[in-house]
């Protein structure tokens, strides 16, 4: 039988797919320029997981690479195919929010499940899940596994996994923590042995498929408010952002430049952007009753001393925002300015903040990117061990001129280098791009990563080049 026909055997004719007409729709995403488009050489959608495990050990027997994809919004190349003779594991069909049990807080679900769904289901019960920046259409599975969240809330934490469950290459499934003893009790992440949930967190499709997991789902609170302090320099919000969080006083903080980052988020270009501060912090403060109160009264009067003004907003506008960085009602995410958007995404902390964006907007304007299509944000993401703080350094360009997109290479090269020699926690996925020039600095550790890795997939066939 060819590899085609035992796939049609596998998840039936209707499920699987050569054809370069619907292939050609997994080969590439609309962000990242430095991975070439590349068609899979099959589309295969299981409906089981006893499907996902026979594609897995057919494609093992025929050391045939693999690409685990979920919902596939992906902006950074991870699921275009490197190699030829692929096959795409689209396990979208795979959608059931397995158990949501408010009384636990914990929701366990399905890679094809969406925020969408979740933030849905979970808010008839108070709850929410962290939540990205992402569109609502993104995988809550694959984001969380891939370490995605990040942006939402310093009082969630960064830690939102409970427990996995992964079909490995060879066909073997693996659950991870107290599942491991008793399915039917609420989920704790360290069950009996050491916690191997968090080595598989960060691997970009590479250590197998994962089919569920268990998340923590948080409160939403009555009462929240949200502060927009404009600044005009990018010193001055360092000490207020540093004090909200080092006090555990908002929920979530935001710094972001004006121009760029308010109209998406905010959600219409039809207002006078141009008429702000050059930046802005944002804040939600939230908590029950006259704690809420107290802690506003806190935050307002560190507003008043920062040296910041606090902006007025037309209130649904200012909403929008709370809902992005708290709980996920909308989630406009429009980069309407070139048509593309560039980003490096990386985790540092706050006090480096002004470097990392003045070095960043000092190589883009030399290497002749406008000033107005130079962008950045900073989001605090969790109580201030350590500073912890999510940035993006951004450039908006046009994938269709091919001198932008050679400016933006060397762009890239440069940022890369100039990040880990300035320092960083760590880039927000390991994706081509940014791992190359990692790997060569961090000692045995690759070579750890890659026995770890071999170990778990000896013919190399989940997502090969996507960090080795
Ligand atoms: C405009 C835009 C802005 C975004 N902003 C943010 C943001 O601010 N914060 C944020 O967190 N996210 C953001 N995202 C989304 C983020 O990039 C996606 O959550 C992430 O790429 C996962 O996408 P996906 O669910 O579509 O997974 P896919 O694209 O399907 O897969 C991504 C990677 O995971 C692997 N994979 C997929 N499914 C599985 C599985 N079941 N088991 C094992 N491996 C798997 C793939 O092989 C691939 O390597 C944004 C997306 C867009 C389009």
């Amino acid at each position: 039988m060819t590899i085609l026909e035992e796939l049609e055997r596998i998840v039936g004719r209707e499920n699987v797919s050569g054809d370069p007409a619907i292939t050609a729709a997994y080969s590439r995403d609309q962000h990242w320029t430095f991975v070439p488009p590349k068609n899979p050489a099959f589309v295969v959608r299981p409906g089981t997981k006893e499907e996902i495990r026979d594609v897995l050990m057919l494609a093992n027997r025929e050391k045939t690479p693999v690409i685990p994809w979920s919902t596939g919004i992906n902006i950074r190349g991870m699921t275009i195919p490197t190699q030829d003779g692929s096959i795409m594991l689209d396990v979208s069909r795979l959608n059931r929010i397995v158990e949501l049990n408010p009384e636990m807080m914990t929701a366990t679900i399905q890679p094809g499940v969406t925020f969408g769904m979740l933030v849905e289901a979970s808010k008839k019960h108070g709850l929410r899940p962290a939540f990205p920046d992402a569109p609502l259409t993104v995988s809550a599975v694959t984001n969380n596994y891939l370490r995605g969240i990040y942006q939402t809330s310093p009082r969630d934490g960064l830690d939102h996994i409970l427990s996995f469950e992964i079909i490995l290459p060879n066909g073997e499934t693996l659950q991870t923590g107290s599942r491991l003893l008793k399915r039917d009790l609420p989920y704790f992440r360290y069950g009996p042995g050491p916690e191997i949930a968090s080595l598989f967190i960060g691997g970009p499709g590479t250590w197998g498929v994962v089919t569920e997991l268990t998340l923590k789902l948080y409160r939403i609170f009555e009462h929240q408010k949200i502060y927009y302090v404009g600044f005009d320099d990018l010193e001055k919000p360092i000490d207020l952002i540093d004090r909200v969080n080092r006090e555990e006083l908002v929920s979530s903080c935001r710094f972001v430049d004006t121009i760029h980052w308010l109209p998406p988020y905010l959600g219409t270009f039809d207002y006078e952007y141009e008429t702000l501060p050059e930046f802005v912090v944002a804040m939600v403060v939230e908590n029950q009753d006259r704690i809420f109160q107290a802690q506003d009264q806190i935050v307002q009067s560190y507003i008043a001393k920062s040296g910041g003004k606090i902006l007025d907003l037309p209130q649904d506008l200012a909403d929008n925002l709370k809902c992005e960085m708290l709980g996920a009602e909308t989630s406009p995410m429009i980069f309407g300015f070139k048509g593309n958007f560039y980003c490096v995404g990386y985790y540092g902390p706050l006090n480096l903040l002004p470097k990392y964006y003045q070095d960043f907007k000092e190589n883009a304007l030399k290497i002749g990117f406008d000033a107005k299509d130079i962008s950045f944000y900073a989001n605090t993401i969790a109580r201030f061990h350590g500073q912890s703080t999510y940035y993006e350094l951004e450039i908006y360009f046009d994938s269709s001129d091919r001198k932008s997109v050679e400016m933006l290479r060397t762009l890239h090269a440069r940022t890369v280098t100039n990040l880990l020699e300035t320092g960083i926690y760590g880039w927000f996925r390991p994706y081509a791009g940014v791992i190359e020039p990692t790997l060569e600095r961090i000692g045995n550790f690759t070579e750890y990563w890659k026995k770890l890795q071999n170990l778990i997939d000896p013919n190399g066939i989940m997502n090969p080049g996507k960090v080795f």
